[in-house]
């Protein structure tokens, strides 16, 4: 039975489609492809998550900035992508999932 859809969910804000698949960058090595999995639908351990479940006490990045998914993406320490670079993936999203895979 398919699920009923959350229109204006992150994923499909980011242009994804929900499927029986894998997502694409599965060829990539599982903790760059784990990273953008959790890039492309807004929930990972940023920060500001970890901060929400009591884990850590600050959410700042090492930017200075409130680190939160969305500012993974556009950290000025880091590589930037963009939703629609993490659904192909391109080399910016990889860049980008690359630097975070040990953090998120
Ligand atoms: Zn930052």
């Amino acid at each position: 039975m398919e699920q009923p859809r959350q229109p204006g969910s992150p994923v499909e804000e980011r242009g994804i489609t929900p499927g029986e698949c894998l997502a694409t960058g599965h060829d990539q090595p599982w903790a760059v492809w784990k990273t953008l999995n959790r890039l492309r639908v807004g929930e990972g351990r940023c920060k500001a998550s970890m901060k929400k479940w009591n884990i850590t006490t600050s959410d700042a990045c090492a930017c200075g900035e409130p680190q939160t998914m969305e500012h993974l993406m556009n950290c000025t320490q880091a590589p930037q992508c963009t939703g629609d670079d993490l659904a192909e993936p391109t080399a910016a999203a990889l860049a980008c999932a690359n630097h975070w895979k040990d953090e998120i």
